[in-house]
């Protein structure tokens, strides 16, 4: 038999991060969830950064995908300005940067992810087996 889940921990507080904390109370999960973030910010939309933001048509505050309060109100808990680094399977817990450990029952990992750089765009010295696309080119495939 499973053991029960009562704390849900999120690492990300993206897009990613933000959905996931969302379906969960959606599908009716009670209890606690604690969003963790490096960012200062509480979640925020990314597209309207460079074409309103930047461009000084929108404040901040109207970036974030929902207010503080929305946070509060859904008992989710924002640890925000950290960053996880260390995770420990056995004891189930997260490491922070700030010397903090908290443990989970069920990890949920929406940290984003980095572009691979193509092969084209390394220099000679790196490019390799290693760096070349997975598929062949078509002329090549069987
Ligand atoms: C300027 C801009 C414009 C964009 N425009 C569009 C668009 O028009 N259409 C579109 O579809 N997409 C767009 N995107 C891309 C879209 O925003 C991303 O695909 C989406 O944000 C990915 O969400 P995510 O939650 O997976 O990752 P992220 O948004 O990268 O979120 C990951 C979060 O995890 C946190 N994190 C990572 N590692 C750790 C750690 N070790 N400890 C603690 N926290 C950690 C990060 O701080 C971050 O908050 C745009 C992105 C940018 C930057």
């Amino acid at each position: 038999m499973s053991a029960p889940v009562n704390r849900i921990v999120i690492v990300g507080a993206g897009h990613g991060g933000t959905q996931a904390a969302l379906s969960l109370r959606q599908l009716g999960f009670e209890g606690e969830i604690i969003m963790i973030g490096r960012e200062v910010e509480p979640t925020y939309e990314r597209h309207p950064l460079s074409r309103e933001y930047f461009a000084g048509d929108k404040p901040f505050e109207h970036l974030y995908i929902r207010p503080q309060e929305f946070w509060e109100d859904r008992r989710v808990t924002l640890k925000l300005d950290v960053w996880v680094v260390r995770v420990d399977v056995q004891r189930r817990a997260v490491g922070l940067d700030n010397g903090e450990a908290i443990t989970f029952d069920a990890l949920v990992w929406a940290a984003g992810g980095k572009q691979i750089p193509s092969a084209q765009s390394l220099p000679n010295e790196y490019r390799g087996p290693h760096s070349r696309s997975v598929k062949p080119p078509r002329e090549d495939r069987t």
